[in-house]
């Protein structure tokens, strides 16, 4: 295991409990922290990048102790926070330059030599004279990769990194974490978006305010979902009263009417094919079933 998070707890200066005892065993590879706003993810993403304490609780980091190894543990760590920005006036080279030195490389030679090399493994080099905030918003996730691998850690934390992305972009963005994690690093990904782990991710936890609800392979999670997807075909007027009674998943228009895919144990009263799970069904399930938003009578 490269990360053992015990009973962790986070109680907000308001009374906000945003973590609820979290155990949690992170692997080597790429990993999943699923959930939907405010599930508390970015809180413990906070927590494991030491920026802030939590209220209880033990995190272990390939064998130290974040409470007490802290400045060991800063230099296993990587991090990309969602509101990442860069500094006005830098060229993207300066700015990666920049990281280099605040991260503790300082020769000049070898900082020239580690800059260059990562700028061309993000597939920025070409752009290296370009000033960072004028870089599209997937070259700046790219660079914001680049700063988080630049001391060579042997984690990184990257928060939310898909959001506001194009798909091409996205795409390329997701391969490059893929490439990263290939080459050893453990790259955790936290995300509301289902997309970014089951094209990528070995291993994931589900997580829903403040605890974690699922933990497995997305595989596995999209298991507890077989036999209660299903497709409706149904009129146009139906659509109302169906999407009020089931989680309705996509809505595809056909003939006068419409084919729907729902997630439930069981359905009554429509015609229904049963159709293959994916992730997003699994997701909506888990989610629906637990904030019981909806009753099946
Ligand atoms: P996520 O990243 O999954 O969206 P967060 O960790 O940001 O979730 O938030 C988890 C919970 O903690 C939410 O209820 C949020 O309102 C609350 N929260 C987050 N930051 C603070 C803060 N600084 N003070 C008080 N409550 C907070």
């Amino acid at each position: 295991m490269s990360i053992t998070i015990k009973g962790l707890n986070k109680i907000y200066p308001n009374g906000n409990h945003a973590l609820k005892s979290v155990d949690l065993e992170i692997p080597t590879g790429m990993f999943g922290l699923l959930g939907p706003n405010g599930a508390g993810k970015s809180t413990l993403m906070r927590i494991l990048v030491a920026l802030m304490e939590p209220t209880s609780g033990e995190v272990n980091i390939f064998g130290y102790d974040l409470m007490k190894q802290r400045k060991e543990i800063r230099s296993l760590l990587g991090y990309l926070p969602q509101d990442f920005r860069f500094f006005a006036n830098y060229k993207t080279y300066e700015f990666l330059d920049y990281s280099a030195r605040l991260s503790g490389i300082t020769g000049s030679r070898k900082r020239k030599e580690r800059v260059e090399a990562m700028l061309e493994s993000v597939g920025l080099f070409e752009v290296r004279e370009r000033y960072a905030n004028k870089l599209s918003g997937g070259m700046k996730r790219r660079l914001g990769i680049a700063q988080a691998l630049i001391h060579d850690p042997k984690v990184i934390i990257v928060d939310e990194p898909t959001t506001g992305l194009d798909p091409e972009e996205r795409i390329r963005f997701r391969n490059l974490l893929s490439e990263v994690s290939e080459k050893g690093v453990t790259i955790i990904l936290s995300t509301h978006i289902v997309g970014d782990i089951s094209s990528s991710c070995k291993h994931m936890a589900l997580m829903n305010r403040g605890e974690v609800s699922f933990y497995g392979s997305p595989e596995e999670m999209m298991k507890r979902v077989e036999g209660k997807v299903w497709q409706l075909k149904i009129s146009g007027n139906e659509l109302p009263e169906v999407d009020k009674k089931y989680p309705v998943i996509a809505t595809i228009p056909s003939g006068t009417g419409w084919e729907v895919q729902v997630v439930a144990d069981e359905i009554r009263g429509y015609e229904v094919l049963p159709y293959p799970p994916t992730l997003e069904h699994a997701y909506v399930y888990y989610m629906e079933n637990e904030l019981n938003l909806w009753t099946n009578d």
